[in-house]
């Protein structure tokens, strides 16, 4: 069995979950998995919002992790195979909007979790939510890293707050260094950048000023450049080689 915590009847403000996390393990007890891709599934998506939709939004969130540190997430559609199971309760509108369980204690590559949505809160994916909404890519994100074992965390602007925050969407400073702690860097490379190279094989070919003289062709060969002109006529390339012909 995996412990998990209680729920806390203590809320302040709008929570983003209920757990009372203060007697977390810190440091190298803190909990954690012990495998660096995470399999997940729902038994239920929020009823009030596309499924797609709903799963869009836990790919986004669980994209956030993955792009801090070196933990993936993979979708499983058999939630019987899923280390974090999403599911939905009902509880009560502005009250807590979501919890999730952390990975303390005996953790294997098959334990499962579970991370809940309630549906008595109004649901909607938006980077810039309308006040009276909630952003489900915050709240999964804020619930994943639970799954992840990150617990609550003060001292700073953080999606571990405790609080639901619509001025951030993605892990901040607090939050990555504790995902890093945990899982490390980042796999993911960044997509790099082409950046146009010169070809040595195929330099500029050199143009003619107008008006100097008649080129016939001009070709390219054992890195010289072959300049054919009209009979009888002198060219100055741009290069300054001068060609008679
Ligand atoms: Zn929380």
């Amino acid at each position: 069995m995996v412990a998990t915590l209680p729920e806390s009847n203590v809320f302040h403000g709008r929570r983003v979950c209920g757990f009372d996390d203060s007697s977390l393990p810190f440091g190298e007890d803190a909990c954690k998995w012990p495998i660096d891709k995470l399999r997940w599934s729902y038994n239920r998506p929020i009823p009030t919002l596309p499924e797609n939709d709903f799963k869009d939004a836990v790919v986004i969130a669980s994209g956030f992790i993955s792009e801090v540190c070196g933990l993936e997430f993979e979708y499983t559609s058999n939630p019987r195979t899923a280390n974090i199971i999403l599911d939905i309760f009902r509880g009560s509108p502005g009250g807590e909007l979501a919890h999730a369980y952390l990975p303390c204690g005996p953790v294997t590559a098959n334990t499962q979790l579970q991370l809940n949505f309630d549906t008595a809160d109004a649901w909607v994916i938006a980077a810039n939510p309308p006040p009276n909404k909630i952003d489900l890519v915050r709240v999964a994100l804020h619930e994943l890293m639970h799954n992840c074992g990150i617990p609550h965390l003060s001292g700073g602007v953080a999606i571990m707050n405790p609080t639901y925050n619509a001025a951030i969407r993605k892990p901040q400073t607090l939050d990555i260094a504790e995902l890093v702690r945990r899982y490390g860097m980042p796999k993911r490379k960044p997509t790099p950048t082409p950046v146009p190279q010169p070809n040595p094989q195929q330099p500029n070919s050199p143009t003619l000023p107008a008006g100097q003289g008649e080129l016939v062709s001009v070709s390219f060969l054992n890195g010289k450049f072959i300049a054919r002109v009209a009979s009888g006529v002198t060219v100055k390339l741009a290069n300054g080689t001068e060609i008679v012909s």
